[in-house]
């Protein structure tokens, strides 16, 4: 015996979500079937909801449900230093450890030499716009130990080589490509710290 279809489709929408596997969808979308239904209605309505009312920054990409984020328009915080990361559940780290109060700016994507130079440009152009505007002292990266991080850091840096600013990274003690959501909060307070 199949499925019905709606199941079925049910199932193929949790296997899109990362790390979930067909086993794994399959036991969610039979769970969902015991769930009363305004439990069912709140979820749907949680999902697009969600969807409809983040937006991505005009700043720094991160999300917000205004034009800006909060940390763009705090008026106390460094303009000239920004802090690049890959996503945002890294300035949600950070901002935890309460250790940067500069600005930061989400790449999305690192660079590899698959990319075209139009991607390229869209992923970079308004960080190479915003350090040049605000003189920016200070870029420094926090992206995955990896060699597409390190590709995306020499990338810009590059194309920063004439300006004055100062380019740094996580110091060592965050292990090579390992995401630093994995490692825990003192290691990266004192790499974050000890960035060079
Ligand atoms: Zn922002």
């Amino acid at each position: 015996m199949k499925y019905p279809k709606v199941l079925e489709e049910l199932m193929e929408n949790f296997q899109q979500l990362p790390g979930i596997g067909k086993k794994t969808a399959e036991r969610l979308a039979l769970s969902v079937l015991k769930w009363e239904e305004e439990e069912i209605e709140a979820f749907a309505d949680n999902l697009l909801n969600s969807k409809k009312a983040i937006k991505r920054c005009s700043e720094c990409n991160n999300i917000t449900m205004a034009e800006k984020c909060d940390i763009c328009l705090d008026e106390k915080r460094d303009n000239q230093v920004i802090c690049v990361v890959e996503d945002v559940k890294k300035i949600i780290m950070l901002e935890k450890l309460q250790i940067f109060q500069g600005k930061y700016y989400v790449i999305e994507e690192n660079i590899t030499p698959f990319l075209t130079s139009e991607k390229i440009d869209q992923l970079i152009k308004p960080l190479i716009e915003k350090v040049r505007e605000n003189e920016v002292k200070e870029i420094v990266f926090a992206l995955k130990l990896s060699i597409e991080g390190e590709t995306t850091m020499a990338y810009i840096a590059k194309l920063l080589a004439e300006d004055d600013v100062k380019i740094t990274k996580l110091a060592q003690g965050v292990p090579h490509g390992v995401d630093i959501d994995y490692v825990d909060p003192l290691t990266i307070e004192k790499a974050f710290l000890e960035r060079k």
